[in-house]
């Protein structure tokens, strides 16, 4: 075996050691950069020592506020034990005595900085062993009132707290005012030793209310037959109470859990001392924050570990009370809202409807707003536009009556003939008559043909007169079932005798059977005068051949037409897109009005006319109409 291929000199085995000495120390300065610091310091240790038991909740409420406190404080990690006596179920010297052991044994591992008291039981026997049990310790108290110090023997310097004065007066008084129908005061306190001393703090302080109500005591009494006597309660009564550990059956609880149940059988109104009973049934009243009280002693305890001892306090401060008010319950009593105080703590209130949507209850009026004015500029501009076309109506009714005027002024010649023709008959038939009766020959048949034919001349003479009279009255537009051909016979004496005495001839064809439309009698005749004395002029002064009108009706499927024709020159291409437009002639002394209102006519009637240049020689002018029975048609189906 080679002996050489294991042996070390030992200058080789002392730097090997050195080696390794150095590269440990390297790696514990790299581990010790590595830990934060609190990790290698010491914690302090706070036990929070509480009267009663775990799940009372005013205990709860203070260690919370105590833990959001002292956890977030100081260098140092803090850790914090509770621990609670579980009073009144367990007292007496051997319990204390044997408290004591325990908490020595438990704690010597983790000896406590600072010890919180809760409660007068904890707060005394913190005092008593707790110099013996941890030496040295400092003691911050919560809960514990004035006389409770006074009678402990504090303050001392090595002793911190804030001392609590629970408003009991202060809030049967605010009871009293919101309830100034109640005639009543009813206390119910239980039998614990608790429930006794807040018993005879009540009796004295409530003697202030004798002469405003009758005040009555349920001290001790089970809890059946203290839910039994709420319930018969009328709203007349105001119930006060701090609630009870113990009742007259020796039945152990949380003073909430009593008030919950007392609030939930009475018929009148509960009050309360402690924040802890808001939501419980009762109404409210002048409480002390236990988490604001587990906040304040954490503040101290924080104070304590960061060495200022004795900590300057104000000896006038306390835990403040603050009127809190369960907002259900104001409207379950009916409370006046206008007399509770603006800085009142108002629990389980429904934000209202403005509180919770305001934003969206702005935009939303914004928007009706928005739409409101719009909807009013439309109205207005609807109005105004309503206004401005029966303006227009008017104005063109007016002008369709002028225009008419003007036609009847041109037909003045025609008309005037067409008088004078029966007058005249008639004045020469009267003659004759009168010269057979001079005569002496009573030839009684032809005197009575005589009169006939006088009477038909009349009648002629007359119907012109009625014609023309109709063409110039001012009428409303009529609507009613009419025959085209009849409308056409309306005005064709007029028609032929202005063409006669314009060397012209009319021609007029008419279908056998009814051509009916729906319109305006006066409206029609007035469109078929204006188409036919156009074609009159439009004939004038050509060969004799050629000096015909003809005017024609035709029933067509759902239409009825109307068309005038002429022989003359025809309508310019370059007229035909400006025919109907307002003012525009060809005529010297034209006013370019007659086709204009030929087309607002026919528009009124729900028809069409058009003027067709493709006629070998001159014009014609077609219009159409619906026929009646298309109408009804129509009408029918809407139905
Ligand atoms: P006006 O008769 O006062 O000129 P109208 O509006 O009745 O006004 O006619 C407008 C123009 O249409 C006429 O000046 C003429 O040029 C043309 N016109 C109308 N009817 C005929 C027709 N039958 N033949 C040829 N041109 C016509």
């Amino acid at each position: 075996m080679n002996q050489c291929a294991f042996s070390i000199s030992p200058w080789q085995a002392l730097r090997a050691l050195t080696v390794r000495v150095a590269t440990l120390r390297l790696f514990m300065g790299l581990l010790s950069a590595a830990v934060p610091a609190w990790a290698v310091q010491k914690p302090v240790n706070v036990l929070v020592l509480y009267s009663n038991g775990r799940l009372l909740p005013a205990n709860i409420e203070v260690d919370r506020g105590l833990r959001d406190v002292v956890t977030s404080q100081g260098e140092r990690p803090v850790l914090l034990f509770d621990e609670f006596l579980d009073t009144p179920q367990f007292e007496g010297p051997a319990y204390v005595e044997l408290l004591g052991t325990y908490l020595r044994g438990k704690y010597a591992e983790h000896r406590p900085d600072v010890v919180v008291a809760g409660g007068r039981e904890a707060l005394t026997f913190c005092l008593q062993q707790c110099p013996t049990l941890f030496p040295g310790v400092r003691i911050v108290h919560i809960g514990a009132s004035r006389s409770i110090m006074e009678e402990l023997g504090l303050p001392k310097s090595d002793v911190l707290g804030t001392p609590i004065d629970y408003d009991f007066a202060g809030t049967i008084e605010w009871a009293l005012r919101w309830h100034p129908q109640a005639r009543h005061l009813l206390l119910v306190t239980g039998t614990s030793p608790l429930d006794r001393q807040w018993e005879s703090r009540l009796r004295k302080e409530v003697r202030r209310f004798s002469g405003r109500v009758a005040i009555e005591f349920l001290a001790g009494l089970s809890t059946a037959e203290v839910l039994r006597r709420l319930g018969a309660l009328r709203p007349d009564t105001v119930v006060f109470s701090p609630g009870y550990y113990v009742d007259g059956d020796g039945h152990h609880q949380t003073p909430q859990e009593s008030v919950k149940a007392m609030a939930q059988a009475s018929g009148a109104p509960v009050y309360g001392p402690f924040n802890t009973f808001i939501g419980t049934g009762a109404v409210g009243g002048v409480m002390v924050d236990f988490y604001a009280m587990g906040r304040r002693a954490g503040q101290q305890v924080n104070a304590v570990l960061a060495g200022h001892l004795p900590v300057a306090t104000d000896p006038s401060e306390i835990v403040p009370n603050s009127l809190n008010v369960d907002w259900r319950q104001i409207q379950r009593w009916g409370i006046d809202r206008a007399s509770i105080p603006g800085d009142v703590v108002v629990h389980f209130r429904e934000p209202t409807l403005w509180e919770a949507y305001a934003r969206e209850i702005l935009i939303a009026v914004a928007v009706f707003l928005v739409q409101g004015a719009l909807i009013v500029g439309l109205f207005v501009e609807r109005r105004r536009r309503l206004a401005a076309v029966r303006a227009e109506h008017k104005q063109r009714f007016e002008l369709v009556r002028a225009s008419r005027l003007a036609v009847v002024g041109e037909l003045a010649g025609a008309i005037a003939h067409e008088i004078n023709q029966p007058l005249g008959a008639i004045l020469s038939n009267a003659e004759a008559a009168e010269l057979m009766l001079e005569s002496g020959m009573h030839r009684t048949d032809e005197i009575r043909q005589i009169l006939a034919d006088i009477r038909l001349d009349d009648l002629r003479a007359s119907e012109v007169i009625l014609r023309v009279r109709a063409l110039l009255s001012k009428h409303q537009m009529v609507h009613q079932r009419l025959d085209l051909n009849e409308v056409v016979s309306d005005v064709e004496r007029i028609l032929r005798a202005e063409a006669r005495r314009r060397n012209a001839n009319l021609d007029i064809r008419l279908p056998a059977t009814p051509a009916m439309m729906v319109g305006d009698r006066i409206q029609i005749q007035q469109i078929l005068i204006n188409l036919v004395l156009n074609a009159l002029d439009a004939i004038e002064g050509l060969p004799e051949s050629r000096r015909t009108v003809t005017v024609s009706v035709e029933n067509a499927e759902g239409r009825v037409r109307l068309a005038v024709q002429d022989r003359g020159a025809g309508v310019g291409s370059e007229h035909l897109p400006r025919l109907f437009e307002s003012f525009f002639t060809t005529k010297s002394s034209g006013m370019g009005l007659g086709l204009p209102i030929v087309r607002t006519l026919v528009d009124a009637h729900g028809g069409s006319v058009t003027a067709d240049r493709d006629v070998a020689e001159g014009a014609v002018f077609r219009v159409e109409f619906p026929a009646a029975d298309a109408i009804d048609k129509g009408l029918k189906s809407q139905t």
